[in-house]
């Protein structure tokens, strides 16, 4: 099939491509490497570098290409950011999307793969979250992911777009060649890891003080490679639906520390700081849907070789891409 593909040169998105490449699909990227880079773009794609805002550009790429499907990973994914700055959430992960969908539309692409969040579940009343749960998000990056489904569903209804939305939990872990390198690190494990490395002195714990048996919060790690084969697996759906993705399993942030010094064999000194803004408590996610439907299975059922997937790949990369 061929896959034209927004965000390739992010985390999630260079190894979603470079699993599509490795099972015969062929590929185009879209990005316009502002939080990604050029090289985790895998070499066998096509590569155009545009913004989604830029709705010619966008229409002329996927006219150029031809794809039979798109999957859209374009987008800004920080609860932190989303707080100080909404509107970048709404511009980015909504009006841009809808230019990708109307370049859709205008170039007869009917087969969408979108990734959505867990975070437009909010603070859930039960765990685990399957998709039966209200949706109502506390920060305004899960409010644009959840406007974003809503927008999917009357293009579904009105211009035929077949989507599959996958409710991403906590993604982590590395292939052999691609790995997680944001230019400003907020994320957990890698922030651990460059403590590891020595190139950060503490990692910061945001609250002790939830209402957890260790009193930090609890999220549900899925390996990339387990969340790539979503994506794939998404791609022959002749139907629309929304699905969450995760393991089902919940690992608290002093046990994310605590694996990684066991993986890494070295000390990861920590700082105790206050709750940070927009953090749930805790996000576990039910899978049924996904298994049941999409015969989705995680190969990675606990934490500890997602560290060391990334582990290895920040040892082969310290300094990330732009070494
Ligand atoms: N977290 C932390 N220190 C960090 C980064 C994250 O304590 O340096 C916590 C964060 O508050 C959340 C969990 O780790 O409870 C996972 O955060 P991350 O940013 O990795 O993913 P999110 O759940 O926000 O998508």
């Amino acid at each position: 099939m061929k896959i034209f593909v927004t965000g390739g040169a992010g985390y999630i998105g260079s190894i979603c491509v470079e699993e599509m490449l490795n099972r015969g699909h062929e590929v185009a990227v879209l990005d316009n490497l502002t939080e990604g880079h050029r090289a985790a773009v895998d070499p066998r794609a096509t590569f155009y570098q545009a913004d989604l805002s830029d709705r010619e550009a966008v229409t002329r790429a996927i006219g150029e290409f031809g794809p039979e499907a798109v999957m859209h990973f374009a987008a800004n994914a920080l609860v932190g950011e989303s707080m100080e700055n909404p509107s970048k959430y709404f511009r980015n992960n909504v009006s841009s999307g809808v230019n990708l969908l109307d370049a859709m539309v205008e170039n007869g692409v009917k087969k969408f793969v979108f990734s959505s969040t867990c975070a437009t579940f909010g603070v859930p009343e039960r765990m685990p979250i399957d998709e039966s749960l209200p949706q109502r998000p506390i920060n305004p990056y899960g409010e644009s992911k959840l406007m974003f489904e809503k927008i999917l569903r009357w293009y579904d209804e009105i211009h035929g777009l077949r989507f599959t939305a996958l409710r991403y939990f906590n993604a982590a872990g590395a292939s052999e060649k691609f790995g997680e390198d944001h230019r400003i690190e907020t994320h957990l494990i890698p922030n651990v890891l460059k403590v590891a490395l020595g190139q950060k002195e503490a990692v910061e714990i945001y609250g002790t003080d939830y209402e957890t048996p260790d009193g930090t919060c609890i999220r549900d790690y899925i390996h990339i490679l387990d969340l790539a084969d979503a994506h794939i697996r998404a791609l022959d759906r002749g139907r629309s639906g929304f699905f969450n993705l995760g393991t089902g399993g919940g690992t608290s942030v002093r046990e994310v520390i605590d694996c990684c010094r066991s993986v890494t064999g070295r000390e990861i000194a920590v700082r105790e700081k206050p709750r940070r803004a927009g953090d749930p408590p805790r996000l576990i996610a039910s899978s049924d849907r996904i298994r049941a439907e999409l015969g989705w299975e995680p190969k990675f059922q606990n934490i500890r070789p997602i560290v060391e997937s990334a582990w290895a790949w920040h040892l082969r990369n310290p300094q990330g891409y732009e070494a």
